[in-house]
């Protein structure tokens, strides 16, 4: 891939890498970056906070709310402290040495402002947005350190979400843009995931694991030829590597495929990234710090259909079963239980119905109780919490004949509380007893990718 120029001579970005906690995550991951980001492509770094920052700022703020100012205070210097350390093992050179730890110290004691004020969310906001300011800040020292050519581009002058939380792309476009006429096709852009502005122009967040959402969106407002997500596996498994052996790489998915497996608990990728990217039709490699060379999973709008491709499990599923006789031949019935559940905004994973009873699953128990007192008018309510959602991800056209009999097979084990099909024509998902989760996708990896 080559740099190349528009009619007026704009810089064109050819791709975007976007880099994870753990590619962050300690002084050599840092430095193992060089490399990667010093090819010829036009690119834009987008970086996430070093692993565990965001958790620890996470915690530092619940102490500010619970006005527990010693313990937060105390966490905020904890974490200066690490990052003091990890300074001292970036740089060479101690004139770089003095201007990180100077950096450090100006993120904390700013920090450190909100020990002695009304804590508000807006705080909050500001005390979470320093992980990508700072693991942004110090990797652009790094290149500044090795004469190499970059500039920092604040997330915070072109990242914004509107009244919904949904990326403002059209203020987006127009402010990257305008950003990125200031600088020559050979800079590496760096910018923070994750941060953004709200409607109000206040510091806000993409939320948790937002950085690949961040990504996304400028590459579909720039045009990339590849978005790139940096992790330290290589690419998407056909099954969760913590609970199964012998899991392997799926080298191409779609963008529905793997919008699936990324909701369904497929760990590598924010759900919500896969839709500014699908919807501009450019292509996502997931690709692995650890093994450059590896050419990770490619998602695309076309690839192979396979009869299974992968298996993904959610976790902390509850599920809601509603029996009343009044739903019989009656209509309008579902439309009372999923006012309910908007009412408590809160959305709804998986549904099967029967003439007089309806199941309905919800990840977000939050006001599972309230919920299910508000259905109580309708019906008998039951609640079971603990449930695991199996995703399997493959062919499930419904024109088919003979989808699935090795998946029953597999699981002939395995209570199966509920099952999903029809819905998607890529998906079949099956709710089961988080008890039974690790046997269940042992099971399904032995007979459908053996
Ligand atoms: N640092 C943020 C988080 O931990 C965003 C990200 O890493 O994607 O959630
Ligand atoms: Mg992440």
């Amino acid at each position: 891939m080559q740099v190349f120029f528009n009619t007026e001579a704009k810089m064109e970005i050819i791709k975007i890498m976007k880099f994870g906690g753990t590619s962050v995550g300690n002084p050599d991951r840092i430095k193992a970056l060089i490399p990667l980001v010093t090819d010829d492509d036009t690119k834009i770094v987008v970086l996430s906070a070093m692993s565990g920052t965001t958790n620890s700022l996470v915690e530092i703020t619940d102490n500010l709310y619970s006005s527990n100012v010693n313990e937060a205070s105390e966490k905020i210097e904890a974490l200066r402290e690490k990052y003091h350390q990890v300074v001292e093992e970036l740089y060479k050179t101690d004139p770089f040495r003095n201007t990180g730890h100077e950096l450090i110290n100006s993120h904390f004691d700013y920090i450190n402002n909100f020990t002695i004020k009304v804590f508000t969310k807006l705080q909050e906001k500001s005390i979470l947005a320093q992980g990508e300011l700072i693991s942004t800040s110090l990797f652009q020292l790094l290149l500044q350190e090795r004469n190499i050519k970059s500039v920092l581009l604040p997330a915070l002058n072109f990242m914004r979400i509107d009244k919904d939380s949904e990326p403002d792309y059209f203020y987006i476009e127009e402010n990257i843009n305008r950003e990125l006429e200031k600088h020559d096709p050979e800079t590496i852009i760096i910018t923070q995931g994750y941060i953004c502005r709200n409607v109000y122009g206040e510091v806000d967040n993409l939320k948790r694991g937002g950085s690949d959402f961040t990504a996304s969106i400028l590459g579909a407002v720039l045009k990339v030829k590849e978005i790139q997500i940096w992790t330290d596996i290589s690419g998407i498994h056909n099954n969760d590597p913590r609970y199964v052996e012998n899991t392997k790489v799926i080298r191409e998915l779609s963008f529905d495929e793997a919008a699936e497996l990324a909701y369904f608990g497929a760990k590598i990728l924010h759900p919500s990234s896969i839709n500014p990217a699908r919807e501009k039709n450019i292509p996502v490699r997931l690709k692995n710090t650890m093994e450059p060379e590896d050419e990770g999973t490619l998602i695309t709008s076309d690839t192979k259909l396979l009869d299974y491709k992968a298996v993904a499990a959610k976790d902390g599923i509850s599920v809601l079963r509603i029996h009343s006789a009044r739903m019989l031949m009656a209509y309008g019935f579902l439309r009372k239980v999923f006012e309910i559940f908007e009412a408590y905004r809160t959305s709804i994973d998986m549904i099967t119905t029967s003439e007089v009873a309806i199941s309905l699953t919800i990840d977000n128990p939050e006001f599972l109780h309230q919920i299910a007192i508000d259905l109580k008018e309708l019906g008998t309510v039951e609640v079971e919490e603990n449930q695991t959602i199996v995703c399997i991800v493959g062919d499930f056209r419904t024109e088919r004949t003979g989808s699935a009999p090795e998946i029953f097979q597999a699981l002939n084990t395995i209570p199966l509380k509920m099952i999903s099909y029809g819905g998607s024509p890529h998906s079949l998902s099956l709710l089961i007893d988080s008890s039974n989760k690790t046997e269940a996708l042992r099971l399904l990896s032995e007979h459908l990718f053996n």
